[in-house]
């Protein structure tokens, strides 16, 4: 950081020398938050465009998320599931109604919650269609991000994730994302096909959405072929698209007392992020009782999975999501701003387009995947007091709390339209 104070050159000479290097953070030194807004160990404030990649939906520190946590963390913070507690069969129940599944099983990352979800479709299979042991395959996107894990980066294509972590896990088969003929291609091609495990939107390869009907027909094409369809909704999920879920489709259930039913219906819906509005590491995977129930004692666990505080304070997050109509206000603000977006790239040479759906955005700069100028906007956006952080390379994903005002977003479109202006 060219300017940094000394308070914020300690701060991250501290991480460079004494923390592994992997992450390459936008240099700026972070102390506080509030709703929308952060602030630097200099008391310079921010708007946060990132949400911590949409964990933060709720807004930094929100009131009702920090007294549960608070609440609970002074009566009881962990048992492990050796014994029973007085929080989690309740919000297991809670998950169970606000979500519409029969069963929940509680994790902590989202990485987690992935390979859950990959350990129960596995065991499904092997007891459901009998498939030969060792031989269950999952089909998996292209351009997928999934978490960091051994398994998970076994069927990454992104190199960086991938090389020198091996060997690699296999039972895994790679499709492009958003094409309905390579699904079925390999639905039909491969005896022993257990799932397709899918995001809804492809945010870390770069926000892309696919086509209106891909997740509805390939939906039906994993009926079809007896597998089950896992919806990876860790970065979608919990209003960041304008709907609880981005499977909700045109379903707007995440408005109060909204019983419609969901678009898609996975078999297997995973969900982490936002269901602890960041206050919190809390995953969780979702299924039917004909698929849970694959899951006995000693087959799966955690030690923190579904601990007191976990529990109280997803539950205080939902809550919120709901209270605040938060599925409602992204959808609004979410048009708007690729409205505004759009009015200033009809004149633009510096983004070549917007797009995403609710909250969850990106522009594309018009440079070389390996440029630096989507990084170097970053750099002046943060100068202007707004924080972004590009995914893949000249991609920039805008993703702010969903409780920001209409104000609040224009006047950041602003920020962002005058900065673009200076690279034009
Ligand atoms: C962030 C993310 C994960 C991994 O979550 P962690 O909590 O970082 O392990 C998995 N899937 C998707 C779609 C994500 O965006």
């Amino acid at each position: 950081m060219q300017n940094a104070t000394s308070a914020a050159q300690k701060a991250m000479d501290l991480e460079n020398k004494y923390g592994a290097h992997n992450y390459h953070p936008l240099p700026v030194v972070l102390e506080r938050g509030e709703g929308v807004f952060v602030w630097d160990v200099d008391g310079k404030k921010y708007y946060d465009f990132l949400s911590a990649y949409s964990a933060v939906n709720q807004g930094h520190c929100h009131p009702k998320i920090v007294q549960a946590m608070n609440e609970q963390s002074q009566k009881l913070t962990l048992t492990s599931r050796a014994f029973y507690n007085d929080k989690l069969g309740p919000y297991e129940a809670y998950l169970s109604s606000y979500f519409k599944f029969d069963k929940a099983l509680p994790m902590n990352t989202g990485a987690e919650a992935v390979e859950t979800a990959l350990k129960i479709c596995r065991k499904w299979a092997y007891e459901h269609k009998n498939i030969p042991e060792g031989q269950a395959q999952i089909i998996v996107c292209r351009n997928n991000f999934h978490g960091r894990t051994t398994t998970i980066i076994s069927f990454s294509n992104d190199a960086t994730a991938q090389d020198n972590f091996g060997p690699y896990t296999p039972g895994f088969i790679m499709v492009d994302y958003d094409d309905l003929a390579a699904l079925e291609n390999a639905l039909k091609n491969n005896k022993h096909v257990a799932g397709f495990l899918v995001e809804p939107i492809q945010g870390e390869a770069g926000v892309y959405v696919p086509a209106s009907d891909y997740l509805s027909r390939a939906a039906e094409l994993c009926h079809a072929h007896g597998v089950l369809l896992i919806a990876d909704e860790v970065q979608t999920g919990i209003a960041r698209t304008g709907r609880l879920l981005a499977t909700c489709g045109s379903c707007s259930c995440a408005q109060k007392d909204c019983s419609g039913t969901p678009e898609v219906k996975p078999d297997i819906l995973i969900l982490g992020k936002a269901i602890s509005g960041g206050a919190y590491p809390v995953s969780v995977v979702l299924a039917n009782d004909h698929i849970m129930n694959v899951i006995t004692p000693g087959t799966h666990g955690s030690t923190f999975g579904g601990n007191p505080v976990a529990a109280a304070v997803a539950m205080a997050a939902l809550e919120v999501v709901k209270n605040e109509r938060l599925a409602n206000n992204a959808e609004e603000l979410g048009h708007l701003f690729r409205g505004l977006l759009n009015d200033y790239i009809k004149t633009s040479n510096i983004v070549a387009l917007v797009r995403g759906k609710g909250l969850l955005n990106a522009i594309v700069i018009n440079d070389s995947e390996d440029g630096d100028t989507a990084w170097n906007i970053c750099l002046r956006l943060r100068d202007n007091g707004l924080l972004a952080k590009p995914t893949h390379g000249n991609i920039i994903r805008f993703a702010p709390p969903l409780v920001m005002t209409k104000d609040q977003l224009e006047e950041c479109v602003g920020i962002i339209t005058r900065t673009l202006t200076e690279f034009e």
